[in-house]
């Protein structure tokens, strides 16, 4: 048989599923344009993420980590109307390129973009009492993951989902003494999630463009 590589089958599968439209493309080319890192969830992730809020029944949700709003995109439209997601960003550029695309998309009044480091916003959400979220992605520095998983269980109730990107590097997260800190906050969050008897987690393994890596999801019981 003919060598296929999972990029190939990546591309295959997202046309043939029609995963993307104009707005969604729009939003990663303008990214892409203005020279944002290729960080983003891939687009077949990106409609996992829509279709998990979707299926859940999501109100609000909780984004750390921005970049040009791709993944925010898919969690306002997931959402559905009425619906609010507050997606934090550290970078005022980013979090300005992601505010146009959600503009232009139509998509910009679910969605509350707070500039800052992300451990300072979630503090101000925890101190303002705000509505529990229902939904949180956390996407943002990975060192930083065991402190965000900790903030989502302070921000949210039962029935609540939680997804942490990232969390494969390559097959670097198996090593319990990895050089990288990115690959030691997956790490921890996902011996975190384990260890959490509040948390029913899984994770899956992802192929594509963007290597190997994967995503954790979990859904608080109580
Ligand atoms: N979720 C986005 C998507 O899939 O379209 C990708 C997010 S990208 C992987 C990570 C983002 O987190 C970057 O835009 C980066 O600037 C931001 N970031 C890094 N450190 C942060 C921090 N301490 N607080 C808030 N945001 C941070």
């Amino acid at each position: 048989p003919t060598e296929v590589t999972a990029s190939e089958v990546e591309a295959y599968l997202a046309a043939t599923l029609r995963v993307e439209d104009g707005a969604a493309a729009g939003t990663r080319a303008r990214q892409h344009s203005e020279g944002l890192p290729d960080i983003e969830v891939s687009p077949l992730q990106a409609r996992l993420l829509e279709l998990l809020a979707r299926i859940a029944g999501t109100r609000r949700a909780l984004e750390i980590g921005t970049l040009g709003g791709y993944s925010t995109l898919h969690l306002a439209r997931g959402v559905g109307e009425g619906g609010q997601v507050v997606t934090l960003e550290l970078e005022p550029d980013h979090a300005a390129i992601a505010r146009e695309s959600l503009d232009d998309a139509g998509l910009g009044e679910r969605v509350e973009i707070r500039v800052g480091r992300a451990v300072d916003s979630l503090q101000r959400l925890v101190d303002e009492a705000a509505h529990p979220f229902d939904f949180v992605f956390i996407d943002a520095d990975k060192e930083s993951n065991l402190a965000y998983l900790d903030f989502a269980m302070r921000l949210t109730g039962p029935g609540a989902l939680i997804v942490v990107d990232n969390v494969v590097r390559a097959g670097d997260v198996v090593h319990a003494h990895a050089e990288s800190s990115m690959t030691q906050g997956s790490r921890a969050v996902l011996e975190a999630m384990g260890a959490d008897a509040r948390l029913e987690s899984t994770a899956l393994q992802t192929v594509g463009a963007k290597g190997w890596d994967g995503l954790a999801i979990a859904r608080r019981v109580t």
